[in-house]
């Protein structure tokens, strides 16, 4: 049986799952396919190993696709703070107090309400879904994944894993870092594996839900804080919360071993002492981290979104706010494709879209190398950069304030003089 849209999105992470629903609620008709079931979510039970900082921006795009509720509906946590600093040990480290060498990024500061909220990815992507199935124009198909795609002049032919055919104008790769829509249209990739693994740790500590997330910057990699909700009233006065700990593999398998009891002496005697203290280890995982770029972000009738396109280093939390940018400008063309009567997978919408969001998706990541490579570093003079560049955020609270709104997501546009600097780094509009 075949069946015909506009357009097939592939992946119905919360990616491919924003953009469908934008889709449909343009007007568009729209298959969507994940070869995943459907996400679950259950109030009572403790949290999902994955979490996201979904930035003021993200938030503001989830709102306007109607899923934004939904969410604060099921589960999310706003965070206030967020503070970050060099946990580097030198002679009289313990003399100097944290409030000294940490750079604080306060929302009242930045005259927002909140930084952003910390969701577990299954409550935003079940948020998302329900939007989806509430919208006429978009058929969620879940339990399946893709066994072959057709390109030809006129359309395009996705061949589901039963047989199914679903032919469209248009296909969007949304099916993530691994994409197979991705190695079907013969679009290939640059990438980069760190050297730093990340171990994800859900913890209930005692106290109440903070209010601050941080990150210490240790040389084998950051340790962070993300605080989640309330545990309730099975456990009185106390917290969920998601710790990330980046290290080389050897020592994240060694670590990754122990037993709880073990694993929380570790991390009592690795953390920032403002760690607040811990009654409970509920789950740990281990992701591989690799900066990876789509050569193109499109090639035929086939254009690609989110962590399809790009990946990046996850230690300032950006990738799927770079994948819900990438979802509204790729709605905004095609909407403008449509209004200019042209085809769907016209060369000159697709490469505006690429055009709009290479470059901003790709200073990102180069941004995040940066950070990368200063802070897993121990070379004297290294040190003393960063701390003279931690040491100028505190001292020039205008420009620190300027780039944290833009970084999360409150501005849209980067302020001109600092858009000048970034434009001048090296291999910006490179592949
Ligand atoms: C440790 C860690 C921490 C992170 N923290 C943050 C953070 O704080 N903030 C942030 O913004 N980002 C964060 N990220 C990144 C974020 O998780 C990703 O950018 C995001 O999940 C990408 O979403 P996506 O929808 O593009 O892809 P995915 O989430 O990978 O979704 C792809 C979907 O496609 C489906 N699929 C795959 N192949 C097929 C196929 N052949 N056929 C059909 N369906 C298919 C899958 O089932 C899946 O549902 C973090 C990442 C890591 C590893």
């Amino acid at each position: 049986m075949t069946q015909a849209f506009d357009i097939v999105v592939v992946g119905a992470g919360m990616v491919g799952a924003a953009l469908a629903t934008g889709l449909g609620q343009s007007g568009f008709s729209v298959a969507v396919v994940d070869r995943a079931p459907p996400p679950v979510f259950d109030p009572q039970a403790s949290p999902d190993i994955r979490v996201s900082a979904l930035s003021a921006g993200s938030e503001r795009y989830l709102r306007s696709i109607d899923a934004w509720n939904k969410i604060l509906n099921m589960r999310a946590t706003p965070y206030q703070r967020l503070a970050v600093w060099d946990e580097t040990r030198y002679p009289l480290q313990n003399l100097v107090p944290r409030k000294l060498i940490a750079v604080e990024f306060d929302a009242t500061e930045l005259g927002a309400h909140h930084l952003g909220h910390i969701v577990e990815n299954p409550v935003t992507q079940q948020a998302l879904w329900q939007t989806a199935e509430a919208e006429p124009r978009v058929t969620l198909i879940h339990g399946h994944g893709i066994s072959s795609l057709a390109l030809s002049s006129e359309s395009a032919t996705v061949t589901l894993d039963d047989g199914r055919e679903l032919t469209a104008a248009l296909v969007i790769g949304a099916d993530g870092a691994r994409s197979r829509v991705r190695d079907l249209a013969g679009i290939g990739t640059t990438r980069n594996q760190y050297g730093q693994q990340a171990m994800v740790i859900s913890v209930r500590y005692q106290g109440p839900v903070e209010d601050i997330t941080w990150q210490g910057f240790h040389p084998s990699g950051p340790r962070a804080f993300l605080p989640l909700h309330s545990a309730g009233l099975d456990f009185p006065g106390e917290s969920w919360g998601s710790l990330v700990w980046y290290d080389a593999p050897d020592e994240l398998a060694r670590l990754k071993a122990l037993d709880d009891d073990e694993l929380m002496a570790e991390i009592q005697s690795a953390f920032p002492s403002c760690l607040p203290p811990l009654t409970h280890i509920d789950a740990r995982a281990s992701f591989p981290i690799a900066r990876q770029h789509a050569r193109h972000y499109f090639a035929g009738r086939v254009v690609l979104a989110g962590d399809s396109a790009h990946t990046i280093n996850p230690l300032a939390g950006q990738g799927v706010n770079l994948g819900f940018q990438d979802a509204q400008a790729l709605q905004g063309v095609l909407r403008e494709a449509r209004r200019a009567g042209d085809d769907l997978a016209d060369r000159k919408w697709l490469d505006q879209y690429e055009q709009q969001r290479r470059p901003a998706n790709r200073r990102m990541m180069l941004t995040m190398d940066v950070f990368y490579h200063l802070f897993s570093n121990q070379v004297p003079p290294v040190h003393l950069l960063r701390n003279l560049g931690l040491g100028a955020a505190r001292a020039l609270p205008f420009a620190r304030n300027r780039v944290a709104r833009y970084a999360m997501g409150i501005d849209e546009e980067l302020p001109p003089v600092l858009k000048q600097v970034t434009a001048r780094i090296p291999g910006l509009n490179q592949r």
